[in-house]
């Protein structure tokens, strides 16, 4: 086996250690709020790792989790602050703030997951709630409920006061009210719990037939490993804190009560908001969204970004002029993809073309794509001043990936572009000019007219012109962009006028 040098592939090493016929790969996220980046790293992580899996022949699946029989704890800051009354229901359980899903959960969910297909993600989607509400786990819970010592146990390990003697590894939720404000009175050993909530209500169920317990989320996720087989799950940084993490006392609990080994677990940082720093957090209001990413990204270059990071890096998704640079980066591993010759250093190589095997959505194919330049086109759609069909032209090509390219760089220079990125090539003169400007833009408009010219040509004929009016070429090029831009600083001067297209520089010019 060739040795590997990409995460997800040295990932996938570990979990095919097990040595089982398939594998499973799991993620879960709580949609107590929108669904950030930080939160998508979790999913994607897991999918990454699923497809390497496949990528060395191997069965795998990737099931996602939504958590969404857990309570609300907080109401997050965009979220109506008469959400309170439901604080202590199950996110399935409330409405939808936005009145456009069955439920608060599923309106977070969704956001998300009408974006997956569009990111080639291979995904089981569960929901949680229907398998509380099914009682699928009802042996599991009985399991707990009956070792509740030892969990304590290990729990107590990482605890200034030990936990209380009628402490219970679960949640009940009230079937009057719905909340969580419950007490256990009672335990008959097998499936029978009898108990009491704040709101007055008393009841004994049979939780087989009854589906209102919750594991405590430390418990639920040895629970759900052990009844979904699962292989591997990654954790966020925030849980893995040695004295006493969630994932770390998870992993124990795992082991002492199914004597195995816990799955392959993976820690990740945080995505941070740059010039921020620190956790993005839906209660705070300080996150980025998918679908934000989507705006300016395309598909493969999200996956891209974390393909070609290490989880345990923290990292920032970035809006400004570094989205440039990201996709000349995107486009610089698809060269060296298609033509190796580029890296001489062998691991460098294997890993910038195993980048690209896990971004790429679909079938490699066997010539290289296509390329528009991000930055190329933000000045062919400003020219056009954001028409899609006229830049196409100027390609000569319909192409897919140019069409979606360039409606995504019309969206970074609509929302995100800095100033000095931006222009719009005027239409008429509103500029006032010495005689010797005037005498220099007239000359340039001759040549426009006269003659066939190429960039190069056309370039050093404005060093000529300035010396020929006794201009100095720096004020040479202000003045020809204030005059087509309103601006002293533009793209590369004569490739831009060709661009813009003689005629229409000539039309402009003629106003002189
Ligand atoms: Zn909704
Ligand atoms: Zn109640």
């Amino acid at each position: 086996m060739e040795e590997d040098f990409q995460w997800a592939d040295v990932t996938a090493n570990e979990i095919i250690k097990r040595d089982k016929k398939s594998y499973v790969c799991s993620s879960g996220v709580s949609p107590s709020g929108v669904v950030h980046m930080g939160n998508f790293r979790e999913i994607i992580t897991s999918q990454l790792v699923t497809q390497a899996l496949l990528d060395k022949g191997k069965k795998a699946k990737h099931i996602h989790y939504w958590d969404d029989y857990d309570r609300l704890r907080k109401v997050p800051a965009n979220i109506p602050k008469n959400f309170e009354k439901y604080i202590g229901m199950p996110l399935s359980e409330i409405p939808d703030p936005f009145k456009c899903h069955a439920s608060y959960a599923l309106h977070f969910e969704k956001e998300v997951e009408k974006y997956l297909k569009k990111l080639g993600f291979k995904i089981e989607i569960i929901r949680h709630s229907e398998k509380y509400k099914k009682c699928v786990y009802a042996d599991e819970i009985k399991k707990v409920l009956n070792e509740k010592e030892k969990i304590a146990e290990i729990l107590n390990k990482y605890r200034q006061e030990p936990l209380e003697k009628d402490w219970w590894p679960i949640n009940v939720y009230c079937e009057k009210c719905k909340k969580d404000s419950t007490k256990i009175l009672s335990y008959d050993g097998e499936y029978e719990i009898k108990y009491s909530c704040d709101c007055g209500y008393t009841n004994t169920i049979d939780f087989r037939k009854i589906g209102i317990v919750k594991p405590l989320w430390r418990i639920q996720w040895p629970i759900w490993w052990h009844h979904e087989n699962v292989d591997f799950e990654p954790g966020g940084k925030e849980h893995y804190n040695t004295s006493g993490g969630a994932r770390i006392t998870a992993n124990e609990i795992f082991e002492e009560l199914y004597k195995e080994k816990h799955p392959v677990d993976l820690k990740y940082d945080f995505i941070i908001i740059k010039g921020v720093g620190g956790k993005m957090s839906s209660s705070l209001g300080n996150v980025i969204t998918l679908k934000e990413v989507l705006d300016i990204y395309e598909p493969q270059i999200v996956r891209y970004l974390f393909a070609s990071t290490r989880p345990n890096t923290e990292f920032s998704v970035s809006f400004d002029m570094d989205v440039i640079k990201i996709y000349e980066d995107f486009d610089n591993t698809e060269r060296v993809y298609f033509d190796e010759k580029q890296i001489t250093n062998e691991k460098k190589l294997s890993k910038e073309k195993r980048i690209y095997e896990l971004s790429y959505i679909g079938k490699i194919p066997k010539k290289i794509p296509i390329q528009p330049s991000f930055r190329h086109l933000t000045t062919l759609l400003q020219i056009y001043e954001g028409n899609i069909d006229k830049v196409l032209q100027e390609y000569h090509k319909k192409d897919v990936r140019i069409k979606e390219r360039a409606k995504l760089v019309w969206n970074w220079l609509e929302k995100y572009a800095p100033d000095e990125m931006k222009f719009k090539v005027k239409d008429k003169i509103d500029i006032k000019l010495d005689d010797k400007e005037r005498e220099a833009l007239i000359k340039v408009r001759e040549i426009l007219k006269k003659e066939r010219i190429d960039e190069l040509n056309l370039h050093n004929k404005f060093y000529e012109i300035s010396e020929e009016f006794g201009i100095n070429p720096k004020d040479f090029f202000k003045v020809a962009y204030s005059v087509l831009i309103g601006k002293e600083k533009g793209p590369r001067l004569a490739s831009f006028i060709l661009e813009i297209g003689k005629s229409r520089v000539i039309r402009l010019l003629d106003q002189l």
